[in-house]
């Protein structure tokens, strides 16, 4: 097929995206040159192999859902995996659509694959510096970022915000009998049960160790922090199950609120801190304000 007098083969052959053609089991019958080098296959390797054969094992690409959706004339798009010769993991957005011959019959699956390795190389470097690899939260790096942001934004709106200071109450204990392994279990538990507490709007984290911070935003209200510290340790304190072992656990919660107690970052961690040392030298298992708020103990029952 021509196109202004030039060779349409021409294009798929210099297109810069790996082109597949397929019959509809698999087997392939066309491979342009892109995708051949990108997965460093010579032509005899790759035609009448199986394009499944290249996929990585380790991709949970469902083969059958897609043949599935190509026979009904639809097409299909989705993040795959490739295995290259030298054993590397490729990373590719595929679109798949069926080829109709003239009666409108399906004889072909064409495949389309755009490299995408840097985009998610990007994306795991951004998860390292980012995320806390235990739990999957926030790590201190995004919990700095979003906490300036919020402090910003409560400026801007002439609003506030809460600061939670959190750490577990004798966590060296539960690494102490059960193991490290269970000490990590209660960690990534009480992850998600943090989250649960919380509105689409705040942000966890984890600063480190036992340490957990929460960003409740748009709260200028003291008694509304309260009241949702009280819910936090209701669901986050009492039984878990760690490695077949059954613990209690307990949390110590400062709060500083913003710009009440302090005006700029580190002051209001200071102040968040030191309400959560205060709670822990009352006797744990309960929270703390932060000063110049009152001095009243709160504990949880
Ligand atoms: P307190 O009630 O005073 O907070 O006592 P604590 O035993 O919880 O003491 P602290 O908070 O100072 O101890 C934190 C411990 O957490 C120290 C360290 O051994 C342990 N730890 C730090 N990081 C990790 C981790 O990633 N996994 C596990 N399992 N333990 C950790
Ligand atoms: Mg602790």
């Amino acid at each position: 097929m021509t196109w202004f007098g030039h060779d349409l083969s021409k294009v798929i052959e210099q297109m810069p995206i790996g082109v597949a053609v397929t019959l509809p089991h698999g087997a392939i019958e066309y491979a342009n040159p892109h995708l051949r080098q990108w997965l460093g296959l010579s032509v005899e390797r790759v035609l009448g192999a199986n394009l499944a054969q290249f996929r990585s094992g380790s991709d949970a690409f469902p083969e059958r859902i897609v043949r599935k959706t190509l026979l009904t004339g639809e097409s299909w798009q989705g993040e795959t995996e490739f295995r290259a010769e030298t054993d590397e993991i490729r990373h590719a957005l595929e679109l798949a659509c069926p080829l109709h011959d003239n009666t409108g019959h399906i004889t072909h699956f064409i495949h389309f694959l755009q490299d995408i390795g840097a985009l998610k190389l990007t994306q795991v470097l951004n998860k390292l510096a980012f995320y806390d690899n235990l739990t999957g939260l926030p790590n201190r790096n995004l919990f700095v970022e979003r906490l300036s942001r919020a402090m910003d934004a409560a400026q801007r709106n002439r609003g506030g915000l809460a600061l939670l200071y959190i750490d577990i109450d004798h966590f060296k204990r539960i690494n102490d009998a059960f193991g490290h392994d269970a000490g990590d279990e209660l960690l990534r538990q009480l992850a998600v049960r943090l989250q649960k507490c919380l509105r689409k709007t705040d942000t966890v984290a984890r600063l480190g160790g036992d340490e957990f911070v929460i960003i409740l935003e748009q709260i200028s209200d003291t008694s509304l922090a309260i009241g949702m510290v009280e819910n936090l340790l209701e669901t986050c304190c009492g039984g878990y199950e760690l490695r077949g072992h059954s613990q209690r656990v307990t949390l110590s919660i400062g709060i500083g609120m913003y710009p009440h107690d302090a005006k700029d970052m580190d002051a209001l961690l200071k102040c968040a801190d030191t309400a959560m040392y205060g709670a822990k030298a009352s006797g744990r298992n309960g929270f703390r304000l932060s000063e110049p708020a009152p001095k009243k103990q709160y504990g949880v029952a």
